[in-house]
């Protein structure tokens, strides 16, 4: 591949139109010749570099063939088909036929994100694909995601073969160096014009071939089935997050590395406890006389009960922080209980009580309504 004709343009060196006849170009090149000939500028180095680009532009666009192939490297140019020193054909995504499945090699290789890496040079057998990202769900109550937890994960999928360890040899033999590529996993692929590096398509770019192959996996080193995995859930895990367990996801091919397991956290409702980021928050029920007078209530938390004063002249919908008895934070500390007191009514009363009551309005003065006794 001639990385001149992707960065030069013949044409506007010439001065012609990219259509130019073959008549306009022989007439501008001997104008353009005579101008800058060394012979009729002393020697001045510019012209010479000027004479030489206008005899290259010439020798391609005099000729028919070398015409018709820069004429097609620079279309590449411009549809954006050439890029970062990789040609990425048109036709890549499967319009071309023939033998070798490029989506296929490509997806082994980690993606398109590779294709400067195939393309690039570079020696040795192109990198082993990472495996995929395996994900599945745990659903935990809240004291667990409080105070972390480890879990036993079921996963169906590909894992490395247990009878060949993931090699994809039969045991007892080896895999040995691939004689297409001679093990550097690259072979030179010709397409018309271009020649470019791709991956072998005899060892899919390990440079390694497996002669007698694991009468299990049939080669591949993966193997399907169901994995029992031990993961650890961090304390203070919010429902919705999602943990990571590196390395524990589907085995890389042909020993590779392994995806992740990725873990979605699912906490469920708790009766007694809510959260608000750090705090845990909790309800306490007291009556009217104990937020009168005060009082000290018991405040169930995650751990042991702790007890909370409640003040005399407490408001419904007063909130007692309880330092330290709610999500743990990195760092060691915790954040707090936060309790929200409601001040109940009493909805029936007795005789004795009612009139305590209206003794106790008299006292204060509260103006009081006359109302019909509605109890039996
Ligand atoms: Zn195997
Ligand atoms: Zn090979």
């Amino acid at each position: 591949m001639n990385r001149a004709w992707v960065e030069t343009d013949y044409y506007s060196i010439l001065g012609v139109p990219n259509g130019a006849s073959k008549d306009e170009i022989r007439r501008a090149y001997r104008k353009l010749a005579q101008q800058h000939h060394p012979d009729a500028n002393n020697g001045d180095e510019k012209a010479e570099e000027r004479f030489k680009e206008v005899s290259e532009a010439y020798a391609v666009l005099s000729d028919d063939e070398k015409r018709k192939e820069y004429d097609e490297v620079r279309r590449l140019v411009g549809t954006g088909g050439y890029r970062d020193g990789a040609f990425g054909f048109p036709g890549f995504n499967g319009q071309r036929g023939g033998g070798t499945n490029f989506e296929d090699i490509f997806s082994g290789m980690g993606g398109m994100g590779g294709l400067g890496d195939l393309f690039g040079g570079g020696a040795g057998p192109a990198r082993s694909a990472r495996g995929r990202d395996v994900t599945t769900t745990v659903t935990l109550d809240l004291p667990d995601a409080i105070n972390g937890v480890s879990r036993t994960v079921r996963i169906t999928g590909d894992t490395s073969c247990s009878r060949c360890g993931g090699a994809g040899a039969e045991p007892g033999t080896s895999p040995t160096v691939c004689t297409t590529c001679g093990g550097s996993g690259r072979t030179n692929l010709n397409q018309g014009l271009f020649s470019f590096a791709q991956p072998c398509p005899q060892c899919a770019g390990s440079g390694q071939v497996i002669p007698t192959p694991c009468t299990t996996c049939r080669g591949s080193g993966t193997e399907r089935r169901v994995r029992t995995i031990s993961v650890k859930i961090p304390a203070g895990v919010e429902d919705g997050a999602t943990v990571r367990a590196k390395g524990k996801g589907a085995p890389g091919p042909r020993g590779g590395q392994p995806g992740d397991l990725l873990i979605q956290v699912k906490v469920r409702p708790h009766d007694q406890f809510g959260r608000k980021g750090d705090h845990l928050t909790s309800r306490a029920v007291i009556g009217f006389p104990d937020a009168a007078l005060g009082t000290q209530i018991e405040v169930p938390t995650l751990d042991e009960p702790v007890r909370v004063k409640i003040p005399a002249g407490t408001q419904p919908g007063t909130q007692f922080r309880v330092k330290g008895r709610g999500v743990p934070r990195k760092g060691g500390r915790r954040g707090d209980l936060i309790v929200t007191v409601d001040v109940e009514v009493p909805r029936r009363l007795s005789r004795k009580a009612k009139k305590a009551l209206v003794d106790y309005a008299s006292i204060t003065g509260e103006p009081l309504t006359e109302e019909e006794d509605t109890d039996e």
